[in-house]
């Protein structure tokens, strides 16, 4: 009791005992929305995965922009760290703190109001702790659609999802996270508050500024408030499960489906048999298709329209694949209800794969059609080292996006070689100019490839953004970037 919070820049810093900081804290957001207490403060401090643990001198639990704001000019004149988190749902730590117990945990779990709904303009304004299922049941009331959809959306919130650009089932359709946001508001390390709250669709006064915070994991700015994009509801969808023999022939099925649907296609998804095999296995909750093992990849394919085309268009699509001989079996849903049978079999994936543990992440993107190479090149590679990898591979393949997870069997064996089965992975990602990161984000699990990978000037650019915004460096270290950058 009674340390003084460290300093990053000596010069400018109000020095601070602990139970001061806790006391003006408490002034700002209220005593009861300072939590302390190790059971109180548990649950914020690991991540997902449990794989990252921290320490925190609090959680704050602000309620408005305006609390934001004072938090962080508090945390600015004292240069106490902070680590802002919404949902916690995070699968590279980016949200969870280090073990110093030097920062707040700014949780945003408060600021939990959808403001409005325009149906006219086709937005949604919305406060940053907004729950993702919370904002598409909101805009679903409204006869509109918010399409961001993903496992986690039960608990991600639009803070955190602005945050890491989260993508998801329906890319293909409407874009990353990046392409649905209008407006953002923004609370800088200093405490003022950048307001952009526009729900323009045209804007060029400029850079873009909103554009530095979303994908920035809490590293640049608190997001407090958003502005995002609203869709026509769908009147008509339709999906079906295509058993392919390789993916090779899953990326000639997406193009068959492009060209046939056009604009209707709206996810267009890879699982390995096995994959599905497992969630049948291991989720009591979710029910697989009899002869999943009729092929060894599945391809899971959804159209939907504002209007109601009267026929099932996957069947003369599916037709033709089998014709072309790229079809080996399928499964056309024949309900609503068969429909969310399918897509609860592609999101229990995650969850079948932690039950059985032991599950390296790796989150790629690839141009499509680099994958097909990609996916044989990296499982040679990992199968000439090791003869007891498990792979786990599944993912948006009409976004280019891969969950290219390596188990093992034992389970510890995976983990156990991390370094030399992601230098592998990473290394055939390199060679087809991929990224090792298509929507989960840096954080602190792949920091250390991050900065051995990315180009040095692009990293300079990065460095220097996040001095002019962070000058004192105290927003989510450990994330990210060197920790030296504002030193
Ligand atoms: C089962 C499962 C499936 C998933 N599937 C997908 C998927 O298909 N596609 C996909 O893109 N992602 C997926 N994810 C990961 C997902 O991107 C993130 O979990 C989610 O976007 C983060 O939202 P969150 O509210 O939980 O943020 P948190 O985990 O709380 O935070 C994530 C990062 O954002 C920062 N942050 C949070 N809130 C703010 C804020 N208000 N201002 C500034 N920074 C902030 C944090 O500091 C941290 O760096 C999945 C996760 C799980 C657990």
């Amino acid at each position: 009791m009674g340390q003084t919070v460290q300093a990053g820049s000596a010069s400018a810093l109000r020095a601070i005992g602990r139970e001061q900081l806790l006391r003006e804290l408490s002034d700002i957001v209220g005593e009861a929305n300072v939590l302390v207490s190790e059971s109180d403060v548990a649950g914020y401090l690991v991540d997902w995965t449990d794989r990252f643990h921290g320490r925190v001198v609090a959680v704050v639990r602000p309620a408005s922009t305006d609390e934001v704001s004072r938090v962080m000019r508090l945390a600015w004149e004292t240069g106490t760290p902070v680590v802002p988190q919404s949902g916690n749902t995070s699968l590279v730590g980016s949200g969870t703190p280090d073990a110093s117990g030097r920062a707040i945990l700014l949780s945003l779990s408060r600021m939990n109001r959808v403001e409005a709904v325009d149906a006219i303009n086709d937005t949604m304004t919305l406060e940053a702790g907004v729950v993702l299922e919370k904002a598409q049941e909101v805009a679903r009331e409204a006869s509109r659609l918010f399409p961001l959809s993903f496992a986690a959306e039960g608990t991600a919130c639009i803070g955190g999802c602005i945050a890491t650009n989260a993508g998801g089932t329906a890319v293909l359709r409407y874009g990353n996270t990046r392409e649905l946001v209008l407006g953002l508001e923004v609370v800088l390390s200093d405490g003022r508050v950048l307001n952009m709250m526009r729900g323009l669709r045209k804007d060029n006064t400029g850079y873009d500024l909103k554009q530095l915070f979303i994908s920035s994991e809490g590293t640049l700015g608190v997001i407090t408030r958003a502005v995002v994009k609203l869709f026509a509801l769908p009147q008509a969808s339709y999906t079906a499960l295509a058993g392919v023999a390789d993916v090779a022939s899953a990326a000639r099925l997406l193009e068959l489906v492009k060209n046939a649907a056009g604009p209707a296609l709206t996810g267009f998804e890879l699982m390995q048999a096995k994959c599905i095999s497992r969630v049948g296995e291991t989720i009591d909750a979710v029910s697989v298709p009899e002869g999943i093992e009729a092929a060894p990849w599945w391809c899971l394919v959804e159209l939907s329209y504002s209007r109601d085309p009267g026929v099932n268009p996957l069947e003369a699509i599916l037709e033709n694949a089998f014709e072309r001989e790229l079809v080996l079996d399928a499964f056309l849903a024949n309900s609503v209800k068969e429909s969310r049978a399918f897509w609860a079999i592609r999101e229990s994936i995650p969850s079948a794969d932690a039950h059985v543990g032991g599950n390296l992440h790796n989150d790629v993107s690839l141009e499509i059609s680099d994958i097909p190479a990609f996916v044989e090149e990296a499982l040679a590679g990992l199968n000439a080292a090791y003869d007891w990898i498990d792979p786990s591979i599944f993912g948006h393949l009409g976004d280019g996006n891969l969950h290219f997870n390596i188990g093992s069997t034992p389970a510890h064996l995976a983990f156990e070689n991390e370094e030399g089965i992601r230098e592998i992975v990473y290394r055939c990602v390199e060679a087809h100019n991929g990224s090792i990161s298509a929507e989960h984000g840096i954080g602190q699990l792949k920091r250390g490839h991050f900065l051995a990978l990315k180009s040095p000037l692009e990293l300079e650019v990065m460095e220097s953004i996040k001095r002019a915004l962070d000058p004192r460096g105290i927003l989510n270290p450990g994330k990210l970037l060197r920790d030296d950058v504002c030193a």
